[in-house]
């Protein structure tokens, strides 16, 4: 398995260093042959070549079987997309993948959970990404602005299809579809309107329908009712930031971008610059979105070893948190690099 390594910005180098160790180790244990191959994306690239992303850097990726994004600063590419929104949109990655549950050794803010938010990532409100050509997000009158929310049926299926996929594979067959369709009657009407003709092809599926505000109460109130929640771009982004947070701590947010040929591994979160360069940052997430990329690798390539690793890796992630081997963010006292060195011994033994 080929996989493009991007560091990115802030804690970026920090928790792509340990992901990295991480894969070194399943690749060992496992067989896997995974090769990867750096390159720079985001501020060093701008710097370097004057893009976030050049366009040869989207070419290699296409070569690979997967990408691992360190995460990369949203504000400070105003004007132009951030890495994360060029590959979204260049490799049409149309569904992140965001799963939050608690550990023995982590239980969490309000009580268990293990959910999985799908969220559609090409079209709704993000306005940058939306559009053939240009920027959906417009200024009028230097007083006036409007922004352009743009939902499909084919996004809105293949999004759906992607969230029922997974709850097939999960043993509770739930999927919660969040809307807002009682105000947004035409846009968010489609959107239902499509979810429910796919749910028409998974009969053994339970599905309910949350509008997104009430949702917000519902998932807080009762976390443990939530399986697969299937949700439009921006209203997946706020309740899986919500979700990963009420799991213990947005460094434990892994998040996957997924389309039919390609993938990319990316932490839920931000580059949390207040913590960069100091060893306080949880590399968790990004390590346990690169399972759920050797999980899609294994599907994809009909090769169950990359799912085997996969699951060591949740284990290990596991086991780390109930020996107290974890980073302050989770109530733990140690830093990124001791809790990747410890993840590598478990998986390594
Ligand atoms: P950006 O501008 O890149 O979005 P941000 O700081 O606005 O950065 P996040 O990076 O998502 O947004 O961080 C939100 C909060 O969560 C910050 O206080 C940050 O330190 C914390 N945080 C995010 N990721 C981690 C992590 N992996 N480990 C520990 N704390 C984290």
């Amino acid at each position: 398995m080929h996989v493009v390594v991007l560091p990115g910005d802030g804690i970026g180098p920090e928790i792509v260093a340990v992901t990295e160790a991480v894969l070194g180790a399943v690749s060992q244990r496992f067989q896997l042959g995974i090769a990867t191959k750096h390159d720079i994306a985001g501020q060093e690239s701008i710097a370097k070549y004057g893009k976030a992303v050049r366009p040869e850097l989207v070419e290699i990726v296409r070569q690979a079987d997967g990408l691992l994004l360190g995460p990369t600063s949203t504000l400070d590419y105003a004007g132009e997309p951030g890495p994360s929104a060029v590959f979204r949109k260049a490799l049409d990655l149309f569904a992140n993948i965001r799963p939050a549950r608690t550990y023995p050794g982590l239980p969490g803010r309000v009580g268990a959970m293990d959910l999985v938010v799908v969220r559609e990532n090409t079209e709704g409100f993000y306005a940058d990404r939306n559009m053939a050509h240009g920027n959906a997000d417009i200024l009028v009158t230097d007083d006036v602005a409007i922004a352009i929310r743009k939902i499909t049926r084919q996004g809105s299926e293949r999004i759906a299809r992607a969230g029922f996929e997974l709850a097939m594979r999960r043993p509770r067959r739930r999927v919660t579809l969040v809307h807002k369709a009682n105000v947004l009657t035409t846009s968010d009407g489609l959107f239902l309107a499509a979810c429910r003709d796919v749910a028409k092809d998974f009969p053994e599926v339970t599905v309910e329908e949350i509008i997104v505000d009430a949702m917000m109460a519902h998932v807080v109130r009762n976390p443990a009712h939530f399986d697969v929640i299937v949700t439009t771009n921006m209203f997946g982004d706020i309740l899986s930031d919500l979700t990963a947070e009420m799991s213990g701590s947005l460094g434990m947010g892994g998040s996957i971008n997924a389309g039919t040929r390609y993938a990319m591994a990316q932490a839920a979160h931000g580059s949390a610059p207040d913590i960069a360069g100091r060893d306080l940052a949880n590399p968790m997430s990004l390590v346990l979105s690169a399972a759920q990329l050797l999980d899609w690798h294994a599907r994809r390539a009909g090769k169950p070893r990359f799912g085997e690793a996969a699951k060591a890796i949740e284990n290990a992630v596991a086991a780390c948190l109930e020996a107290g081997e974890k980073t302050r963010d989770v109530g733990g006292t140690q830093g990124t690099r001791a809790v990747g060195a410890a993840l590598v011994k478990r998986l390594s033994a």
